[in-house]
């Protein structure tokens, strides 16, 4: 029982894209195809673990998954199952150790874990481990979920993991792998989505979202329920449900912006909802105008609902660039709004002399907003209005998603005039609450909206807590910041 890498480093970190296949011939090269498709939960790292049924083999490396893998890195990771791990670009140092699956050796083996989201009670987990002895490498989730999985008494590495996951709170869409089994979780309360397909020729998948299926020609089978254990061995997948069952809180980020439009999350087509969240945008903040722009990519099936209900064109008047990588080199003086230009660029003779209602899913720190203001309106437009298919974001996510402090979230530091003077907008929108669920055609499953509502369905531990947890990941963003692009990072 060992592990050989084909690249070295270790690490983990807990956002981001997951997947898991078991029971194929070629899991990783299918594993890395999954990656591929959910390139969009992550940019910064990308790792594979195979299991060869004798050992586990890994790789990972920083940046997008193309550059991460080539031909015979594939070959390397041999075996029937294999999981990956796509990192999110924006909380964390660049650093390989944070890059996942993170793998370790313990007493019954060796063992991988691909991990999306975060835990609440982290550091009273992390404090009572340290007092046993424990040594902690990061300050992240997914690494005392191991050291819980290491220390636990069971036999089993199921049984191990039921009562490691039984002690942690919060968010959680995690693959274990050992050299002879694989097994997903998604926590009671289903922050995170995660689905599970089945090929045609016989063996699983379980992937964040559905487009993960679909490339790797998978037929999608439903939804890892929130709460379930999926035990994938001897050639078997077994369910349990190990958990008291909980009110279920589904990320409604994960359709304002976060999953992919042709994915399907929580039971829907991502797709269709931003278009009906557009549409609702639309019955609530009409505007007299000429045409509806979207900021690409997030903006485009919310701009498509609204031009559809207020009967405006729908036009493309601001491109996006869809090779920017994570680095260029940036003039330190003569391009104004540089970061935002690479990204994106106006057309002029579309919107020139027009009155423009722009539409985008979310304000963060309202740098993305301001900039297109002006590109649009150095385009020639008459007026911009800028429609937002959310509502305000005002409160940091704890389960899982990157947000900045709620210092940081200009919507707190501004109502809504100032955020429209700020942004230099002629008028400024949001979608309301209760519109934000108008795509449910009858009651579904319970959401977790506490970005907006400040409504956490598990509690956060005590401020002091928070401000830690937040002032780490402020010091981390100093470091990397000098390395990202501004505006839009996914
Ligand atoms: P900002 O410039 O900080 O206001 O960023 C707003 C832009 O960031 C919007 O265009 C969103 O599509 C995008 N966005 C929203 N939430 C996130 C997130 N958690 N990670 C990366 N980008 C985001």
């Amino acid at each position: 029982m060992h592990t050989k890498g084909v690249s070295d480093g270790g690490g983990f970190h807990e956002e981001c894209g997951v997947v898991g296949v078991y029971g194929r011939p070629e899991a990783a090269n299918l594993a890395y195809l999954g990656l591929y498709a959910l390139q969009h939960r992550g940019q910064e790292g990308a790792g594979i673990v195979s299991s060869d049924g004798d050992a586990l083999i890994n790789h990972r490396g920083l940046g997008l998954v193309a550059d991460v893998f080539d031909g015979e890195i594939i070959r390397r990771l041999d075996g029937e199952m294999a999981i990956g791990h796509n990192r999110y670009s924006t909380a964390g140092a660049t650093l390989l150790r944070n890059t996942q699956p993170f793998v370790v050796e313990y007493s019954l083996g060796s063992l991988a874990v691909s991990h999306n989201g975060n835990f609440v009670n982290i550091h009273e987990l992390r404090s009572r481990l340290v007092k046993r002895g424990a040594i902690f490498q990061s300050n992240v989730d997914t690494e005392v979920l191991i050291h819980l999985i290491a220390g636990a008494q069971h036999p089993t590495l199921l049984a191990r993991s039921i009562e490691a996951l039984a002690e942690v709170e919060g968010a959680y869409s995690v693959i274990f792998l050992s050299e002879n089994e694989m097994i997903a979780a998604r926590d009671p309360h289903g922050f995170r989505p995660m689905v599970l397909g089945a090929f045609p020729a016989g063996g699983w998948v379980v992937a964040s979202e559905t487009c993960a299926l679909d490339l790797v020609e998978a037929d999608y089978v439903r939804e890892v329920e929130p709460g379930e254990v999926l035990h994938f061995i001897d050639g078997e997948m077994h369910s349990l449900r190990p958990f008291s069952p909980t009110a279920h809180h589904a990320c409604i980020f994960e359709y304002v912006y976060f999953s992919r439009p042709d994915s399907s999350v929580f039971g829907r087509n991502v797709y269709e909802v931003r278009k009906a969240m557009g549409r609702q945008l639309a019955r609530e903040s009409m505007v007299d105008a000429d045409i509806v722009v979207p900021v690409p990519d997030s903006g485009v099936p919310a701009a498509l609902g609204f031009a559809e209900q207020s009967k405006l064109p729908f036009e493309m008047g601001l491109i996006r660039n869809h090779y920017v990588g994570r680095t260029f080199i940036e003039p330190t003086e003569s391009i104004r709004h540089f970061g935002v230009k690479v990204k994106l660029n106006v057309q002029r003779d579309v919107v020139a002399g027009k009155r423009v209602i722009v539409i985008d899913d979310s304000i963060v720190r309202g740098t993305t907003s301001q900039k297109i203001v002006r590109m649009i309106r150095g385009g020639g437009a008459a007026e911009v209005h800028v429609r937002i298919s959310a509502p305000p974001t005002v409160n940091p996510c704890y389960y899982g998603v990157d947000t900045p402090t709620k210092g940081e979230l200009v919507a707190n530091n501004m109502d809504l005039a100032e955020l429209r003077e700020y942004i230099g907008a002629d008028s400024l929108a949001y979608l309301s609450r209760e519109g934000l669920y108008a795509f449910l055609d009858k009651p579904g499953p319970g959401f977790c909206d506490a970005c907006f509502s400040g409504e956490y369905p598990v509690a956060v531990r005590s401020d002091q807590e928070q401000r830690q947890m937040k002032l780490f990941s402020a010091l981390e963003r100093a470091v990397t910041s000098r390395f990202r692009a501004s505006g839009t990072g996914g």
